[in-house]
């Protein structure tokens, strides 16, 4: 293929990679010059922030262990209310999207500087946008100020995260590269951060399947997650995410599940419209049919297997094709009627993506 014209942004950030990586964290902190850091996570993860809290010292101003799903407006101005007590002069989040997604709300409201700590592969870390939640209204923003200056992944850090959370947090980031190898803004950095995701992260899963603490699998899980990211920031997104947006918005389906059952299906329906994103797919995922292979890589992981199986009637598939008709949204394939009809019966049957 020809290369074309294309416009490539890359973002500031500084990535520390590697197991035992949060050894570095007192050092890292110091030579930016931060000294009273907001360490927040979600109430599950409380622990680690306990152990990030011991590492630094003097240097954590205090914890805030609320980060809920979907980034609450009120849960971050209860935060906010310990950043101005504590006159915090930096935050740290450590966990998954939802932990992150406080403090990208915080930095949003305050400019201070944050130190990213992923513990799934979700990738928010890599990114400049920001979805928060007030009175059931979700809004996503785009801003600088919110894209972690610091992204420390330690793979130690990933060893209790189970299995399933591990294949669907997954999941939801190939899908963010799959979309990026076929998206409007594409490019080919992009791409080639897109391929190498997909590999690194579909490689590694087999291996946390049948060991979660296998320490080199959490590794090549979080490069692959790191690289997705980007591709999320990168790329303009289509057809999966809207379908997965509406699911969640109309039907409150979870997030990361929902990624995981749905990727399969857009997949098999873009197809057509996207040999050369295909044949990447069957070099990176050593198999002819992607489609098949990204849900086989599911069922491996114990993901979900059909929207059924997440609550899902079968009277909303007609209203999800109604809400995605409805809003006109860019896509390599057009959205018609009928295929869209079986794509989403697929979908929620849990046959195979066709
Ligand atoms: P999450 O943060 O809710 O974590 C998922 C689950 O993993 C939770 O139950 C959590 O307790 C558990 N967990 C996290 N770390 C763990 C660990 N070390 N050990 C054991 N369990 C652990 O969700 P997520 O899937 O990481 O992220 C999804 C959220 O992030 C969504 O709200 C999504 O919209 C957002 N997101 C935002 C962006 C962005 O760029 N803004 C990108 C991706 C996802």
């Amino acid at each position: 293929p020809m290369i074309g014209s294309f416009v490539y942004e890359s973002l500031p950030g500084r990535v520390v990679f590697g197991a035992g990586a949060i050894r570095q964290l007192s050092e890292e902190i110091a030579a930016l010059g931060l000294s009273r850091a907001l360490v927040v996570t979600t109430p599950a993860q409380e622990d680690l922030a306990q152990m990030v809290a011991a590492r630094i010292g003097g240097a954590c101003a205090a914890i805030f262990a609320g980060a809920a799903m979907h980034t609450p407006v009120g849960v971050t101005e209860q935060a906010l209310q310990l950043v101005n007590t504590h006159q915090a002069d930096a935050l740290i989040s450590i966990g998954g999207g939802s932990a992150l997604g406080l403090s990208k709300a915080l930095a949003l409201r305050t400019d201070l500087p944050q130190v990213a700590i992923p513990t799934t592969y979700a990738g928010s870390e890599m990114t400049p946008i920001l979805g928060e939640t007030q009175d059931q209204a979700k809004t996503t923003l785009r801003d600088p100020k919110v894209l972690p200056e610091l992204v420390i992944y330690d793979a130690e850090l990933t060893l209790e995260l189970p299995v399933g959370i591990s294949g669907t947090s997954a999941l939801n980031a190939i899908a963010h590269s799959v979309e990026a190898l076929y998206a409007r803004e594409s490019n080919p950095v992009i791409r080639l951060l897109a391929a190498e995701g997909i590999r690194s992260l579909a490689s590694a899963l087999p291996g946390i399947a049948a060991d979660q603490r296998d320490v080199s699998a959490r590794e090549m899980a979080q490069y692959g997650a790191w690289l997705c990211g980007m591709c999320l920031a990168g790329a303009g997104m289509a057809l999966h995410h809207k379908l997965c947006h509406t699911l969640g918005g109309s039907f409150g389906l979870p997030h990361a599940e929902t990624h995981a059952v749905v990727l399969p299906h857009a997949l098999a329906y873009n197809a057509p419209a996207v040999p050369e994103a295909m044949a990447t797919l069957r070099v990176v995922l050593d198999a002819d049919d992607p489609a098949l292979a990204l849900q086989r890589l599911g069922r491996t992981m114990g993901a979900p297997a059909s929207l059924r199986e997440l609550g899902l009637a079968e009277s909303d598939i007609e209203t999800t094709v109604e809400r995605t008709m409805a809003s006109p949204y860019w896509n390599p394939r057009p959205l018609e009627r009928g295929a869209l009809q079986e794509t989403l019966w697929r979908a929620w049957a849990g046959t195979a993506p066709a």
